[in-house]
């Protein structure tokens, strides 16, 4: 098949390589209908992450089952199915307490940019459509399987709850569908800090009532402002680098909790403040299979439509601009056709 690979950093191709295949009988094979890049992608791309040269690489998908593994019974061949970036059984003491990222059987997408995926644990892991979606539903549900999961993974981490106040950091893909889930999950305020007009309309549109342009310090006493010098009920941490954690902390009032996402580099906890603050941190790799039926239903009923986050269509042999577009910020998400 050809596939999107990573030989170096900057050094995308999109080339033949081995078809995936089935290794075990609880694994399915996936042909890609939609991939696309995500913001973790980069951290290879930019060199901040160890590559194996000429590996596969995207874990976002949606597609039609192609084959089936000889134990597995709930999905079929022919049933188009959202593909969590992290596979699970769905049964184990961790899947069942909601912790499915932490699953016993724990695998991960690794081609969702190419045209065939393997689903390690395809019972657990892959939740089908009724039918065939319609086209205009693929990019949102396309989301589903990492930013839109990642996104409400943080707001239900970070204890958003009505009426409340929010505070988004991070104008990525995820902090945009942050916004989102925290709006969808009734907080009354969602500030969103974004220094990006485009990013800022969409934030507005997925239900950002305050945009916080200005970053660290400022941001944190505009946040104060907005706040009435209290602070926010739940702070959504969205990057995953230091000083978007600092700011996280710095914008969340005491008592509340600090939903973290952004895969963390070189972050270093104000042990300190969360102490004297009351403030917690939770979160993590998101449980994407653990909200998946929630979060079909939301966008197959029109409730939510994450998919608004795409704002760059290529076809799929063309992934190596698609990053370059990603990584000098000209888009926000980029979605990937075979
Ligand atoms: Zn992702
Ligand atoms: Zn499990």
């Amino acid at each position: 098949m050809r596939a999107t690979t990573i030989h170096a950093p900057g050094d995308i191709r999109f080339e033949e390589v081995p078809d995936p295949r089935i290794e075990e009988p609880t694994d399915a094979i996936v042909k890609v209908v939609a991939g696309c890049i995500c913001g973790s992608d980069l951290w290879p791309y930019r060199g901040h992450n160890d590559i194996d040269p000429g590996s596969t690489i995207g874990h976002e998908c949606v597609g039609v089952v192609e084959e089936v593994g000889s134990d597995v019974r709930d999905i079929r061949t022919g049933d188009f199915v959202i593909v969590p970036f992290d596979h699970c059984d769905n049964t184990c003491a961790h899947c069942r307490a909601g912790a499915h990222s932490a699953c016993d059987e724990l695998g991960f997408t690794e081609s969702g940019q190419a045209e065939y995926s393997r689903v390690t644990q395809a019972d657990g892991s892959l939740v089908a459509t009724d039918g065939m979606p319609d086209d205009a539903l693929i990019p949102s549900l396309l989301t589903l399987s990492d930013v839109m999961a990642t996104g409400w993974h943080a707001a239900v981490a970070a204890g958003v709850r009505p009426g409340g106040t929010a505070v988004v950091v991070g104008d990525g893909a995820v902090g945009l569908c942050g916004v989102l889930a925290a709006a969808q999950l009734g907080a009354e305020r969602v500030i969103a800090m974004s220094r990006h007009e485009p990013r800022q309309e969409l934030a507005r549109r997925f239900g950002a009532t305050d945009i916080v342009a200005e970053r660290g310090k400022e941001g944190a006493e505009r946040v104060a402002e907005l706040t009435g010098g209290v602070g926010a009920d739940a702070v959504l941490e969205c990057v995953g680098t230091d000083q978007a954690m600092k700011t996280a902390f710095a914008v969340a009032r005491p008592g509340s909790t600090v939903g973290f996402v952004g895969v963390p580099h070189g972050v270093e906890l104000p042990v300190r403040r969360m102490f004297q603050r009351n403030v917690g941190l939770a979160g993590g790799m998101a449980p994407v299979r653990r909200y998946l039926p929630e979060l079909l239903d939301l966008v197959t009923s029109g409730t939510i439509e994450p998919g608004l986050v795409f704002d760059l269509t290529l076809p799929m042999e063309q992934s190596p601009e698609g990053y370059r577009a990603m990584d000098e910020r000209r888009a926000i998400k980029v979605l990937l056709q075979p």
